[in-house]
């Protein structure tokens, strides 16, 4: 049931994806890789949504450098645990949702775990090693993963439900070289958290077409957004023996 205050809060949305659609979103259970650049939107929104079991996993602290998109972490937080600083405002945003922030590293064990528990996950991460991981682990427990990755005015998107399209691993079978500090114009992960979100509430709650099977590229530089398909490879060490 929803109560009088979350048939308001919703009310716009709810013109789109009916009562039904807000309860599934209410009782699904999401957990953000990450809670930076991408994260924090990410995080944001999920809680605007009524996404109603938000789990946050970052082992980092709060930096200055990480104000210019990581949104969720304001001037007061620098030194601060990043779970603890996105938890403590997503709580006040929406009182609706349940949020649970643990400052750990993204281990394979803790991921499985949580993983286990969870309808989604979003991938709020800033390097391929943990990316790919989280693919793994994902598509061994058949359970969605939302990829975005970015670098300056670059980002990608790409949905993975296992069993049914290419997984990440399918498309990068290699680690990339991670390059640190990454250069980054902050609407960058905050344009492709949003692709996320708009994909994660379209999973949930069935509403609109999902992009399955295409990355989404976006060129903030000149302003354009592309597709590419990708296929699922039958010899993927990941998905390869999913059906
Ligand atoms: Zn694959």
């Amino acid at each position: 049931m929803l109560s009088p205050l979350e048939l308001e809060r919703y009310d716009r949305q709810i013109r789109l994806i009916g009562v039904e659609g807000q309860l599934k979103l209410k009782r699904s259970k999401v957990l953000v890789v990450g809670i930076g650049g991408l994260g924090s939107p990410i995080a944001l929104y999920l809680a605007a949504a009524g996404f109603g079991n938000i789990y946050l996993v970052d082992s980092e602290d709060v930096e200055l450098s990480n104000l210019n998109r990581q949104i969720l972490h304001w001037t007061e937080d620098i030194g601060r645990p990043k779970a603890l600083s996105a938890s403590w405002k997503l709580r006040r945003f929406n009182p609706e949702v349940s949020v649970e922030a643990i400052k750990c590293r993204a281990e394979e064990d803790i991921l499985r775990r949580f993983i286990a528990r969870v309808d989604l996950v979003m991938d709020g991460l800033d390097n391929w090693k943990t990316r790919l991981l989280v693919n793994k682990v994902c598509v061994e427990l058949g359970k969605p993963f939302i990829h975005a990755g970015i670098y300056g005015l670059y980002g990608q998107l790409l949905v993975v439900v296992p069993g049914k399209t290419p997984c990440l691993h399918c498309l990068i079978p290699k680690p990339p070289p991670e390059i640190r500090p990454f250069p980054v114009i902050g609407t960058t992960p905050g344009v492709m958290a949003m692709l996320q979100v708009t994909e994660a509430i379209k999973l949930i709650t069935g509403y609109g077409i999902p992009a399955l099977g295409r990355l989404i590229v976006y060129d903030g530089y000149s302003m354009t957004f592309n597709e590419l398909k990708v296929a699922r490879k039958g010899d993927c060490p990941v998905c390869g023996s999913i059906r």
